[in-house]
């Protein structure tokens, strides 16, 4: 039997709650393993920000958390000094969820990581759409502040859980992009519906449970219809933006329930989000105003084809491309989704090794959202051992560019097309690209002459500096080594 807590204790103002004694002086555990839990998740985003620390954090930041929900569940005392009880419902949850989560983790292939981030932050939305539920029946009579922060928590994370479900079905190819007609009227008289029933809930004006749930029937719709028309480029964006939201929501859980480490988290990746949503806005050219009324210019997505004729492209031999790279001075190497897809990393740290043992200087652009999730590029060469010193941002590759020698594309697309900055009816239009047209040679490896995530052709394959390199990247990698050495 499911136990419950009969009267909810007024909430606590959050600065008392890291008081480690009580009233007769006894050090307590629980606010201690808070204060713990708190400051290995703030160090654990810290070491985030590198490759070289970012296991490390992700694991440092994990054990706090662990801690932090253990000792909840085993030092917690309500006001009468009960213990939470119902040990049989959390540690079979926990069980189930540790279970699914290890076994997706280890199975997902990285390039469909952000299906699986998308996946995961709607449960987290959907953790505090419920949390909300929950207490809204525990409360008979909340006071306005309290009903404020239930129907938040709610709304938010309704919209974050819908909004990640569509997102996640629209990465993985299940659900397309669609124009919805009137999709901006929509989205807006929807908000002001639920700003309005919001308003009638908190202020007592009604008090029937029929508008509560109606609000969570409307945030759900506008989480789907916020996400359905963004397509093409604009995904991160909302990604993170949704991720964002999740850590709000959040937050408003650990309002609810006077916990300190459920408000630091939840403000950690609230803001975490949302400084990763204008940057990603900023590397995109997208306004966030234009994010949060669901209005996104990438129309099209994936699924695309090329179809304008262009003329013609140049084919370069691996012979003449380990010819041309062992004489250079610079070579700069631009990964994109390509490499990932490929698993191609190892080979390109070789490759980048046997040209600086002939003299030549290495390095790698990278643009912020090349791949399938922010920081892929990081991830993926760091794997392979690449120093971060050879890790170039796009502003500054793009300074070097005129002064080097060969840049090598490898598997990139849409974040060298010069249509993003050509071409005012283009998708990508606006967005800052890699500007390799600038270098000496420009030699670009991929399969075939397909677009890339944008469903849009690339002019750059057809510009007189550039010569294709068709293959698989990793193959080629290998035989560029291998023709390197002959060299
Ligand atoms: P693109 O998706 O534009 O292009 C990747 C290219 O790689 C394709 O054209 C493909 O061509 C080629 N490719 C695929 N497999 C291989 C292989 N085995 N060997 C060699 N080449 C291969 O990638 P970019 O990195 O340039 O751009 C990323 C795009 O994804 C942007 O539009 C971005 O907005 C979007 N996006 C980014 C996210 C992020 O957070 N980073 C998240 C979601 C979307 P071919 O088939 O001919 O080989």
């Amino acid at each position: 039997m499911i136990k419950r807590r009969k009267e909810h204790r007024a909430p606590k103002p959050v600065f008392l709650l890291f008081t480690f004694k009580d009233a007769n002086g006894r050090v307590m555990l629980l606010p201690l393993t808070y204060l713990i839990g708190s400051v290995t998740f703030i160090l654990g985003l810290k070491m985030l920000s590198h490759p070289d620390s970012a296991r490390r954090g992700n694991l440092i930041a994990a054990a706090g958390m662990i801690l932090a929900i253990l000792a909840t569940i085993f030092l917690y005392r309500d006001d009468n000094g009960n213990a939470l009880g119902n040990y049989g419902w959390i540690f079979g949850g926990l069980l189930i969820g540790s279970v699914v989560g290890t076994l997706a983790a280890k199975k997902v292939q990285m390039t469909a990581m952000p299906e699986m981030v998308s996946l995961f932050n709607g449960m987290g939305g959907a953790c505090a759409m419920l949390i909300s539920i929950v207490e809204y029946h525990h409360n008979p009579a909340p006071s306005a502040g309290m009903l404020t922060v239930i129907v938040l928590g709610m709304i938010i994370g309704t919209v974050s859980f819908s909004g990640s479900v569509i997102a996640w079905g629209k990465l993985n190819g299940r659900i397309k992009d669609k124009a919805i007609p009137a999709g901006q009227t929509i989205n807006f008289v929807l908000l002001l519906a639920l700003v309005v029933m919001a308003i009638a809930l908190i202020s007592g004006y009604s008090t029937q449970p029929a508008l509560f749930y109606g609000m969570l029937a409307i945030a759900a719709l506008y989480g789907v219809l916020f996400v359905m028309p963004i397509g093409g480029a604009d995904m991160p964006v909302v990604i993170s933006l949704l991720n964002s939201f999740t850590g709000v929501a959040a937050a408003f859980g650990g309002f609810l329930y006077n916990n300190p480490v459920m408000l630091t988290g939840g403000i950690l990746v609230g803001s975490a989000g949302t400084i990763l949503t204008i940057l990603m806005c900023k590397a995109m050219n997208r306004s966030l105003k234009n994010v949060l009324i669901g209005s996104f210019g990438g129309q099209q997505s994936g699924t695309g084809g090329a179809t304008k004729e262009q003329g013609s492209y140049r084919e370069i031999s691996l012979t003449d491309t380990a010819v041309l790279m062992a004489y250079a001075q610079k070579v700069m190497i631009i990964p994109g989704y390509g490499l990932a897809v490929a698993q191609a990393q190892h080979a390109c740290h070789e490759l980048e090794k046997i040209l600086e043992d002939k003299g030549v200087e290495v390095s790698y652009g990278i643009h912020p959202v090349a791949g399938r999730m922010p920081g892929h590029m990081n991830v993926l060469l760091a794997e392979a051992d690449v120093s971060y010193d050879k890790l170039k941002e796009m502003e500054d590759a793009n300074e070097e560019m005129s002064q080097t020698s060969v840049v090598l594309v490898i598997g990139a697309n849409d974040v060298v097309n010069p249509a993003a900055k050509e071409d005012p009816a283009s998708p990508i239009y606006g967005m800052p690209i890699l500007e390799v047209e600038k270098a000496e040679h420009v030699i670009v490896n991929k399969r075939s002459m397909k677009p890339g995530y944008a469903g849009i052709e690339n002019d750059l394959f057809f510009k007189p500096r550039t010569s294709m390199l068709f293959g698989d990247a990793k193959k080629m990698l290998q035989d560029l080594v291998g023709e390197l050495k002959q060299v």
